[in-house]
């Protein structure tokens, strides 16, 4: 964590109760705007801003865990509930039948630019493997 800390650098000061508010955060609070497609006590779901396919949906937390590789025992049934949410936006975003990818980018080898912990869910066309 303390290494993940020092690479996100400029993003976010502090993992913890003085936190300043992460870009995500800006968005779940509407002080950032977005396209949402979804939203609940515990998660939004918007357009990505630079999509990479028809359908480019980000699933976020409003907890700012900073990355998968941070999120604790603690954090178990929130993770869980954010797998139910892949399928139902999914189906929402008419991919069930052709099928979708889901993409967690960790650290800087991952290619994460944004610290707080989301779900890219990607579909419209037919994915190459390996990725990039
Ligand atoms: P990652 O590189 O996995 O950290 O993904 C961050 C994603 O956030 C990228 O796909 C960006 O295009 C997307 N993004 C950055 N800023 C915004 C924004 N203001 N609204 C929606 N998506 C954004």
């Amino acid at each position: 964590m303390d290494n993940f800390l020092l690479q996100a650098g400029a993003w976010c000061v502090k993992y913890g109760d003085e936190m300043e508010k992460t870009l995500f955060q800006k968005i779940a609070d509407k002080e950032i705007p977005s396209t949402m497609v979804y939203e609940d006590d515990l998660c939004v779901a918007f357009r990505d801003i630079t999509p990479v396919a028809p359908v480019h949906v980000l699933l976020v937390p409003r907890k700012p865990i900073p990355s998968i590789g941070a999120a604790t025992a603690e954090d178990a049934e929130l993770l869980g509930h954010l797998m139910l949410k892949v399928g139902e936006i999914a189906r929402a975003e008419g991919l069930a039948e052709g099928g979708y990818r889901t993409v967690l980018n960790t650290g800087v080898d991952g290619g994460q630019t944004v610290p707080h912990l989301h779900i890219h869910i990607i579909g419209g066309r037919s994915m190459q493997w390996p990725p990039g």
